[in-house]
């Protein structure tokens, strides 16, 4: 085993990690210096000692999907009897309902739709930008814009363009998993890597910002995952639209690869790549902990190895909850959880914009209510 102090040393006087330093620091199993260098990192970044969380909400619009994802416990083929497609005005009233709860935004994404083209997306945002001005539509991710580019044959850069134009604030970076074709065409027939990474770029390109995931324990191997890491910090070189990075680990309940996979990520493990993450991510100002499929404990850990960030409250999952993450919290909790840490709490938008209360509830009326309330169990 390396001796990695040489390798945190650097990264502490400023150095900028390298692919090999990232691997002996991924090999290392002395997780409490590589965490307080990701710590001291931290601080440096965002020294005004705050943690944020956002209450948003997850609406996947549709589960029809027509690609195959081992990994995935929540999609289903098109024609099969428990498809859905979300009307318009269901995904009103979870807007609503999440505009009652404090909410400044939601993450919406879905399946794969055979059908849906780019006319579909524009005239879905445009309508709900029409009726919520205020409220931000973080949406879709690089496989839905790839599936967009193949039914409507247009380019990454025209349907983010028209997407923003009709509405769209921004992207989370769904979809990532391992940024590593050896790894992912094993276990998903969605877009490549390659392909991830130009809608990516597309999107920055058009002035939107996006995040970047990482799913990590489908059967990677340390280098697939550093591949990942170098390929999102260039990327990033170039655009710098990514707003955050978010690791988190395979949840395998209900999932074909969850069958064979023997060998799961340990907290350890999520530990020691939340804080490579902040540590090799000299270019990305957030790194987010993953309460939802850590449980809370370990999501508050990660607070003091190297994230800066507590995510979302999330009213609503169906993702990796379909997969096995059954853990929730509503505002007091995450709030409680981050004080303990030794952190202030502060509530952000999707652009980790500081949220006041007072100033959303002079927004729109419809947000009025009282912050004691939030405290509901947030169960759909
Ligand atoms: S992860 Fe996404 S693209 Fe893959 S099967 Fe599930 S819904 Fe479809």
């Amino acid at each position: 085993m390396s001796n990695i102090q040489p390798i945190l040393d650097k990264v502490l006087d400023g150095g900028r990690l390298t692919a090999e330093d990232a691997t002996a620091l991924l090999q290392s199993y002395d997780i409490a210096r590589i965490g307080a260098a990701a710590d001291e990192i931290r601080a440096r970044k965002h020294p005004d000692n705050v943690v944020t969380y956002i209450i948003d909400r997850n609406i996947n619009y549709t589960n029809v999907c027509n690609v195959v994802c081992t990994f995935c416990a929540f999609y289903r083929r098109p024609g099969k009897p428990d498809t859905y497609v979300h009307t318009f005005e269901e995904i009103c009233k979870r807007i609503d309902e999440t505009i009652a709860l404090g909410g400044t935004g939601v993450l919406m994404q879905g399946g794969l739709h055979p059908d849906f083209n780019i006319e579909w997306y524009e005239d879905f945002l445009s309508r709900l930008h029409a009726l919520y001005p205020n409220f931000q539509l973080h949406c879709f991710s690089p496989p839905e814009i790839h599936n967009i580019s193949l039914i409507s044959k247009l380019d990454y850069e025209t349907i983010m363009r028209r997407l923003k134009d009709a509405g769209l604030n921004s992207m989370p970076g769904g979809g990532g998993e391992i940024l590593d074709d050896e790894v992912r065409k094993r276990v998903s027939t969605k877009c490549s890597t390659q392909e991830w990474l130009d809608v990516m770029r597309a999107a920055h390109k058009v002035g939107l910002k996006t995040t970047a995931t990482m799913m990590f324990g489908i059967g990677d191997k340390i280098e697939h995952r550093v591949r990942h890491l170098q390929r999102v910090r260039d990327v990033q070189d170039e655009t710098g639209g990514f707003t955050a990075f978010i690791p988190w680990t395979f949840q395998r309940e209900n999932t074909a690869l969850g069958r064979r996979i023997t060998e799961e990520p340990t907290g350890i493990d999520y530990l020691k790549m939340l804080s490579v993450s902040r540590l090799f991510f000299d270019n990305i100002p957030h790194i987010q902990a993953s309460w939802l499929t850590q449980g809370l404990r370990l999501g508050q850990t990660a607070l003091r190895f190297g994230a800066d960030d507590m995510g979302s409250i999330m009213i609503e999952e169906n993702v990796v909850s379909a997969a096995g993450a059954h853990n929730e919290a509503n505002e007091k909790e995450l709030r409680y959880q981050i004080s303990e840490a030794g952190f202030i709490p502060q509530q952000r938008d999707i652009l980790y914009k500081y949220i006041n209360r007072d100033e959303i509830e002079k927004l729109d009326e419809r947000q009025s209510m009282p912050l004691k309330q939030l405290s509901v169990a947030f169960a759909d």
